[in-house]
């Protein structure tokens, strides 16, 4: 059972480490005020736990949003990633400094690497192992890993990833992977939880919303932290953001988590990790 408490409350990794179980997630808010009110909204709202990365080119903001919001640097879960063309040891390393530098911050929660690029994550992920050593990040980990990709890593790594981030919503529920991942210790995250907007759609989550008297976004969320998986919507609206947030107050049965699990299509909006070409 996952014990889920307060928009501040966290799964802890294998290495220790508290992360928080909700998060916001920055990608497609735009550099400049509107990802800095993003980041400000979410941290009043309560969230401590902010997703970005390099390629998402809006790092100087989410720092500035951090700054501003006057919430103490060390209360937030940064998390930012390694996009592919930096992948490889030194230029990995590189890449990690120049986002520390436009964050504004001198260490990082989480580091991730963002996509298992043929021939060059294991040498990316030997320059996560040194900044993890040398304590410049306090978690690092993985993001679109299938399970042949972890068990390539994990054949030479010496530090078991903390962290994988997946697509993961009610059409892409990735049963197995899941069930690796916790085998291996290896905390699942969700990206696009809400399908990039298309869960809204969905006629079981309209019923039980009507059922909770909540969201459709607010059941979505809710079912991810019950079934253990960290999640990160993404919103640049107030309301939305206060919204999203607002899924402490209710539990799903565990007839309705399992007839959510049912809704899986194996159906990616985002890119597949076996086929990515970016
Ligand atoms: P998402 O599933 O969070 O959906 C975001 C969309 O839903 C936006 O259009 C937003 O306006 C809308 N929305 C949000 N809350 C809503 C609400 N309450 N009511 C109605 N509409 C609402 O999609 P996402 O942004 O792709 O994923 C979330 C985060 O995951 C990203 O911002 C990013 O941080 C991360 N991500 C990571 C990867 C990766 O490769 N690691 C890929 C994609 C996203």
């Amino acid at each position: 059972m996952n014990h889920i408490t307060d928009i501040k409350g966290g799964f802890t990794l294998n290495n220790g480490v508290k992360m928080p179980y909700f998060g916001l997630g920055v990608y497609l808010s735009k550099e400049g005020q509107e990802v800095i009110n993003a980041v400000k909204w979410a941290l009043e709202e309560g969230y401590r736990h902010i997703d970005t990365a390099a390629i998402y080119e809006n790092e100087a903001g989410v720092g500035e949003g951090i700054r501003e919001s006057g919430v103490p640097r060390e209360e937030v879960f940064l998390v930012s990633k390694v996009w592919n063309s930096d992948q490889g040891y030194d230029s990995a390393i590189k890449a990690f400094e120049a986002s520390l530098e436009r964050l504004g911050t001198d260490y990082l929660d989480l580091y991730l690497i963002h996509w298992p690029v043929k021939g060059k994550y294991r040498e990316t992920w030997r320059a996560l192992e040194t900044l993890y050593n040398e304590k410049r990040v306090k978690a690092i980990g993985v993001s679109n890993f299938l399970s042949h990709h972890l068990e390539d890593l994990l054949d030479q790594a010496s530090i078991v990833p903390m962290v994988n981030q997946m697509e993961f919503h009610p059409y892409l529920v990735q049963k197995d992977l899941l069930g690796f991942c916790k085998e291996k210790d290896i905390q699942y995250e969700a990206w696009s939880p809400l399908m990039q907007g298309n869960v809204f759609e969905v006629e079981l989550l309209k019923e039980l919303a009507k059922k909770y008297q909540k969201s459709i976004a607010q059941i979505v969320l809710r079912w991810d932290l019950q079934k253990g998986v960290i999640t990160i919507p993404k919103s640049s609206k107030r309301n939305r953001i206060a919204e999203n947030a607002s899924i402490f107050d209710f539990s799903l049965s565990e007839d309705d988590i399992s007839r959510l699990d049912k809704l899986d299509r194996h159906q990616r909006f985002g890119p597949d990790p076996d086929t990515f070409d970016f």
